[in-house]
């Protein structure tokens, strides 16, 4: 799973976290990413905002890997 494959963002304001990297093997400063879900759908069928549908990802900056996927609360608390 790979950034590309999302239209999403970094969080803002959020903590880094060290963690290592499953694909390229950086073991280095990874950074809370949020990708919106259905944001496709959404902008196709639908004028209404999607809200709350989002999902969280520790992500290697380095090649965009998600590490793992975070719950919101995880993310959350990761802002400073
Ligand atoms: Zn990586």
């Amino acid at each position: 799973m790979f950034i590309k494959d999302f239209r999403g963002w970094r969080l803002e304001n959020s903590r880094t976290v060290t963690d290592s990297c499953a694909n390229c093997h950086n073991s280095g400063e990874h950074f809370v990413y949020v990708a919106p879900v259905g944001f496709q759908m959404g902008v196709i069928f639908s004028r209404k905002p999607l809200l709350g549908a989002k999902k969280y990802f520790l992500a290697c900056p380095v090649c965009g890997h998600f590490s793992k996927e975070l719950s919101r609360e995880q993310a959350l608390a990761m802002r400073r």
